[in-house]
């Protein structure tokens, strides 16, 4: 019944090149100096996350300029998420602590009230937009709190879960209709300005619907950003609207820290499930994100529940999975990074997360989406070890990610911009090769860097996609099959600086 091998506990699986899933870090004052970011990328950080609530621009641009060179210098892709803040609903400033304790009555007003016995929320006439029977949630759910009456500007509020409260905790009302923009004027400011940061992508909090998205590529697009969107899925809106939002983002991020509050934590469970199939049916990368190894940021080692959901988020389907205050403020952020990878590698030896096509087929297949799945199709009767995607965007490269090969996924380009963006994507590794005319020059480059790479040898299948012909800049339309000849073993070998994702060994 079972079978499985115990490797040994103390042994550490250092191969960042076989790893499927990727990891997501979120970097702070505990690993934006730059041995810390070194070493978090040789760890296996595939993506870097700066949460622009907090830092100032200084620092976040710091922050890009080191990952961007180690990027260079130790030849290894990082992708860079701009993590905007979003408009975050928060009590406005008050001096020390205040214990709210269990049915205690208190009174909940909006912005403009000078009355300090208040508890005052960051938005004008807040009792508009709230019914009696309600509820309010104050830093990230620990305090709940139920609106039994409205007079005028004020709630009246019963406590039903008490605690200390700070002046600047984030608010959430689930249930009230809030007339607030997708973008604050600072979210606006932090988009203008990390334009010229070049990011990989730009995640937007609580998002509502397809339209905050429409808004925000928009905005990319006048700044002349290529940056891909992320929609951080955290609000009950954005579940009802969860198709539309899917649609239009390039990826999406299940932010558990706002959506366990928003939609009560006991749902947490199967919509997280339900967002990530989703995302899988649909082909768009999604992160878990927060709380994944949280006990790390004071323990050297997870809990037992901590390791058991990083495992059943790889084996949901998650693209990415996240950290948090683990990586940026957290003692151990390099060793988080580790241990998450150590778990995935463990998690991806069972054989059930490869070739999935069952309820992946798009319902109107392009062509480039079949020669994607009949590659993976391929390369599952042939016993291939590798699938070699020719791509400029890398769009072909996802679409094959999609259907879950067990072969490593290259996708090789001479698009720079290409190879950090995929660095969020499950499987994909990428190679810089130079410009080619024709398939034999492509090829053959492919093949004297992964000979010299280590990646394949004589005698092994190679399965290939491409766009023909390739000066017209088709998209892919040609599934390809070469076995490595002994000739090109020996002759073909090209050195070049090795990508640290090939790398056997850390
Ligand atoms: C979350 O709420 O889980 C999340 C990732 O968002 P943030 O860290 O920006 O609150």
């Amino acid at each position: 019944m079972f079978n499985i091998t115990f490797s040994s506990p103390h042994s550490r699986i250092h191969s960042l090149s076989f790893r499927k899933t990727k990891i997501v870090a979120t970097i702070g004052p505990a690993s934006w100096d730059e041995d810390k970011l070194q070493a978090l990328i040789k760890a296996g950080m595939n993506v870097a996350r700066l949460n622009f609530s907090h830092g100032t621009f200084e620092q976040h641009q710091s922050t890009v300029e080191k990952i961007r060179k180690l990027s260079s210098d130790l030849h290894a892709p990082v992708g860079i998420l701009q993590d905007l803040q979003g408009p975050k609903i928060r009590l406005q400033s008050f001096e020390g602590e205040r214990e709210l304790e269990s049915g205690q009555k208190i009174i909940v007003t909006g912005k403009g009230s000078k009355d300090d016995e208040k508890y005052i929320v960051d938005i004008d006439h807040l009792s508009q937009f709230v019914e009696v029977g309600q509820a309010i949630f104050i830093d990230d759910g620990i305090i709940e709190l139920k609106v039994t009456d409205k007079k005028g500007e004020d709630l009246h509020c019963e406590v039903i879960h008490g605690g200390l409260v700070r002046g600047r905790k984030g608010v959430n009302l689930p249930d009230a209709n809030l007339p607030i923009e997708s973008m604050t004027a600072k979210d606006i400011a932090d988009l203008e300005a990390g334009a010229a940061l070049g990011f990989d992508y730009v995640a937007l909090s609580f998002v509502r619907t397809k339209d905050d998205i429409k808004k925000l590529k928009k905005r990319l697009k006048e700044l002349g950003s290529h940056s891909r969107v992320v929609a951080k899925i955290e609000m009950k809106e954005a579940i009802k609207n969860i198709e539309g939002i899917i649609d239009e983002s390039d990826a999406i991020m299940i932010a558990r820290g706002d959506l366990a509050v928003e939609i009560g934590q006991v749902h947490l469970p199967v919509v997280q499930k339900k967002i990530t199939k989703l995302c899988n049916r649909k082909g768009k990368p999604v992160i878990t994100a927060t709380q994944m190894l949280d006990s790390m940021q004071h323990n050297s080692r997870p809990t037992r529940a901590e390791i058991t959901d990083v495992a059943n988020a790889v084996l949901d389907g998650s693209d990415a999975l996240m950290l948090s205050g683990e990586s940026a403020f957290g003692n151990y952020p390099v060793r988080s990074v580790q241990t998450m990878h150590d778990i995935i590698m463990e998690v991806e030896k069972q054989p059930g997360i490869y070739y999935k096509f069952k309820n992946r087929r798009p319902d109107r297949p392009t062509v480039p989406d079949t020669i994607a799945m009949s590659a993976v199709t391929c390369s599952e009767q042939l016993q291939a070890r590798t699938i070699v995607c020719l791509s400029t965007t890398g769009k072909t490269a996802q679409m094959i990610s999609k259907y879950r090969p067990k072969a490593k996924l290259i996708a090789a380009t001479s698009e720079k911009e290409a190879l950090s963006r995929l660095e969020l994507c499950w499987g994909i590794q990428t190679l810089q090769i130079d410009r080619y005319s024709n398939i034999e020059e492509a090829f053959s480059q492919i093949e004297g860097l992964l000979i010299g790479h280590g990646i394949i040898k004589e005698g092994d299948y190679v399965v290939l996609t491409l766009g023909l012909p390739v000066l017209e800049g088709q998209k892919t339309n040609s599934l390809r099959v070469f076995t490595v000849g002994k000739e090109q073993a020996q002759t073909k070998y090209k050195k070049g600086k090795k990508p640290i994702r090939f790398f056997a060994e850390q």
